[in-house]
């Protein structure tokens, strides 16, 4: 593709690598099949083709980006769904990473959509503020139809009610039952700790009982992505180099484990998203060559097993983050099968469930179009349980169907002779 971006703007090293990204699009439209947005909306401009030529726009213009383009950029999901489907192997992240953080600091939002996005970079990333907002959301609810729109439909998605903090969140060091095999750091995230504190208990038990010695590190937390997919860059370079030193001093670690899909991608890339930092590059990517989806660290140490009882259906919805970026879609049903669960698969597997991060609270419509769409094709495959790997995905789907939604940890610890399921 060709570009004319100003060469005073391209003096920014971060403008240089969306231009070179730009250049790799050779407009052939592959990705429109597969991306979510297009099949729903059947517009080029909810393309990563359109999205791309719209983002080159604004590149090249020395005005602030105009409100079409910050619309049709704000409904992409991220899922990478495009990403998998390019065969010039355009790098569509690092690119609506940087539109975005673009948008955010030369494009003027409605003053309630900015104050909004801040919120929720505020509120989501800390376990206290986002447990003090459900509970704030609780007893909002009987008044939901008096607060403005955008706020009612946060409140009405809060949980009913709200599990007390865990123990597997508290800094500490679970010692590995038998001889030790690994050294791992678990990256126990934000949002997950409030909402489905149990996912970080079966993870710790399943690991521990498979030979890891599995450390929680004081200081490490949220992992960046909420804030960074609504452009705030910064925010997410500080969790990132947070993240980091605490990983560092947590002693020799063989893998720093993430049991949420989407903090797993995030925490993979900090290489990229540190990479003009002199002082932090190196170690960022020292880190980020360590970090591991919880599967890929169970996978060499899962001997075959079966349930106690007899195993029910799965359905498993493999999240984005796991088959479009981290490319480990088969795993998780690799490992089910192992431990003599029955798999079925679900029909457009490749196409997002509608969570993405904010992107339900943010994209409402689109993200219940997508949602209906997903658990229709939950529904058609008979299964007894849906499982997944991303606590995102896990409370989104759980809004629509009437199916169990659970981690696959949760099932292969109980496999392995962890306590009934929930
Ligand atoms: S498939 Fe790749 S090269 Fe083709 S239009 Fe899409 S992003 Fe560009
Ligand atoms: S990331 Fe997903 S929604 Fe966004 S352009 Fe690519 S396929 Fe479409």
């Amino acid at each position: 593709m060709h570009t004319a971006i100003d060469l005073a703007a391209l003096a920014d090293p971060q403008v240089r690598e969306a231009e070179r990204i730009l250049k790799t699009c050779v407009h052939c439209g592959m990705c429109l099949a597969t991306c979510p947005t297009y099949l729903l909306l059947g517009d080029e401009r909810d393309s990563p083709r359109g999205r791309i030529y719209l983002i080159k726009g604004m590149l090249e213009s020395v005005e602030p980006p105009q409100d079409t383009t910050v619309r049709h950029i704000d409904r992409c999901l991220t899922c990478l769904s495009c990403m998998t489907t390019c065969p010039s192997g355009v790098n569509y992240r690092h690119l609506v990473d940087h539109a975005r953080s673009h948008i955010e600091t030369t494009h003027r939002r409605r003053p309630q959509d900015r104050w909004l996005r801040r919120l929720l970079t505020w509120v989501l990333p800390s376990p206290w503020r986002f447990r003090l907002a459900l509970v704030g959301a609780l007893l909002a609810r009987p008044v939901a139809w008096m607060l403005p729109s955008m706020v009612r439909g946060m409140v009405r998605m809060a949980p009913g009610s709200l599990p007390s903090p865990s123990w597997s969140d508290v800094p500490a060091v679970h010692r590995a039952l038998g001889e030790r095999r690994m050294r791992v750091a678990l990256h126990t995230g934000c949002a997950q700790q409030v909402l489905a504190p149990h996912v970080n208990e079966a993870t710790i038990r399943l690991l521990t009982r498979l030979g890891c010695e599995v450390v929680v590190s004081p200081g490490a937390g949220c992992c960046g992505a909420l804030g960074h997919h609504l452009g705030h860059l910064e925010d997410a370079r500080t969790a990132a180099r947070r993240n980091i030193a605490a990983w560092e001093s947590s002693g020799p670690l063989d893998a720093v484990v993430s049991n949420a899909s989407g903090c797993g991608s995030q925490l993979k890339d900090y290489g990229g998203l540190l990479a003009e930092d002199p002082a932090w590059a190196e170690r960022a990517r020292a880190v980020a060559s360590r970090v591991v989806d919880v599967t890929e660290v169970i996978e060499p140490l899962l001997e075959p097993s079966q349930p106690p009882s007899q195993a029910p259906g799965i359905a498993c919805h493999v999240p984005c983050t796991l088959q479009h970026s981290q490319k480990l879609g088969d795993l998780p049903a690799r490992l089910l099968k192992r431990c003599g669960f029955v798999v079925k698969d679900i029909a457009e597997g490749h196409i997002c469930c509608g969570s993405a991060g904010t992107y339900n609270l943010l994209q409402d419509g689109l993200s219940r179009r997508l949602l209906e769409r997903k658990c229709g094709h939950i529904a058609a495959t008979d299964a007894d349980v849906v499982a997944t790997g991303n606590i995102g995905c896990m409370v989104q789907i759980a809004r629509g169907t009437p199916l169990p939604v659970l981690h696959t940890v949760e099932l292969l610890d109980w496999a392995t002779g962890g306590p009934p399921l929930p």
